[in-house]
């Protein structure tokens, strides 16, 4: 099977939107792909984290991961500190990556305005990281949602490099698998649809988050910013709130737009507010309860993340190994 590799960073609190762009793919494609889904803990420190919030969170995270479906018996569930080969590959990939390379990255500019006060070296370096992450697993696919899809072109453009360089494959180029689901590809923020929804948005009425509970989730998609007019209709230029509002439904409901809007025939965006609230309490109900039951066992969680790492570690030895010899590093 082609080996396809995800990870999400535990800042924040996971949301829809990372269900959507990312999680709610991992769960289909694990049948066809031999699948290796991470807890990219060393992307999170590059804002600061709390140490205890960020040991908790990521436990949650990785309970979150099983109860939204992933199976440990069918795909490698790991942290990815757990993993040393991850930084040792991605110093390898700085001293191949160049300064405006990094430069043009729009989530550093992003990161950088809301971080004023740490704009640190990881920070820039994030998007080497990542590369290394994925092409450490001879990563032929790359589950993410549309705002990873200029760091995954690094990815692809680093991997090219190396084989240009050696005269042979040392890396699989990977592919992105972006979520069909919306027209830009990206949940919008629900009281800003001009920005995306982020898990560590500071705040927290931008997201739903998936362990929001049933009242919360109500009220924030009741106080989501809706557009003039009053007509409910999908035209991400005018109407990008309600728009933003029909794709998450859509989604959820496993109906199309269309479906939805035809549903909404006649109605006022005050209905679409509502029912949406219900349909994300219905859907996200059972993925709730069964993260407390994993959440709650903690020697499993953390069988699953041993076997995850082990597992994880003996394919990235192979390729990090191989990069070590083809560079000039004597191997011990
Ligand atoms: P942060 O603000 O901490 O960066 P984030 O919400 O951007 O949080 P990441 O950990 O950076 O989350 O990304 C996890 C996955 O979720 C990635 O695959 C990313 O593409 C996807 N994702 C993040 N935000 C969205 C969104 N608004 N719509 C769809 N997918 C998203
Ligand atoms: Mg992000």
């Amino acid at each position: 099977k082609p080996i396809l590799f995800s990870g999400i960073q535990p800042s924040g609190d996971l949301m829809i939107g990372n269900y959507i762009g990312s999680i709610k793919n991992w769960v289909k494609l694990q049948d066809d792909y031999q699948c290796l889904f991470s807890l990219v803990n060393m992307h999170a420190i590059t804002v600061e984290q709390n140490p205890d919030d960020l040991r908790n969170r990521s436990l949650d995270f990785v309970a979150l991961y099983l109860a939204a479906g992933i199976d440990p018996q069918k795909s490698t569930v790991f942290i990815q500190s757990q993993v040393p080969e991850h930084s040792e590959l991605a110093w390898i990939l700085n001293c191949a990556t160049y300064m405006g390379e990094l430069n043009r990255m729009t989530q550093f500019k992003d990161k950088s305005q809301k971080h004023e006060h740490n704009i640190n070296a990881g920070l820039f370096n994030y998007p080497v990281l990542m590369a290394a992450d994925i092409l450490l697993y001879q990563t032929e696919l790359v589950p993410v949602g549309a705002d990873q899809k200029q760091h995954l072109e690094l990815t692809r453009d680093l991997a090219h490099r190396f084989n240009n360089r050696f005269e042979r494959e040392i890396f699989k180029v990977p592919e992105p698998f972006i979520a069909p689901a919306t027209a830009g590809g990206r949940i919008m923020s629900l009281q800003d649809p001009s920005s995306k929804m982020s898990k560590s948005d500071s705040n927290k009425n931008n997201f739903i988050a998936l362990l929001d509970d049933p009242k919360t989730i109500v009220k924030k998609c009741k106080k989501a910013v809706t557009d003039s007019g009053d007509v409910i209709e999908y035209d991400l230029e005018n109407k990008p709130g309600v728009s933003n509002l029909l794709t998450i439904y859509s989604v959820i409901s496993g109906q199309s737009i269309e479906q939805v809007v035809k549903h909404f025939e006649g109605k006022m965006y005050g209905h679409l507010k509502v029912e949406l609230g219900e349909l994300i309490v219905d859907y996200l109900a059972p993925i709730q309860q069964r993260f407390h039951q994993i959440r709650g066992d903690e020697s499993y969680l953390n069988a699953v993340l041993k076997t995850g790492a082990d597992n994880a570690r003996a394919q990235a030895q192979q390729t990090l190994r191989d990069v070590q010899q083809t560079i000039g590093f004597v191997l011990p």
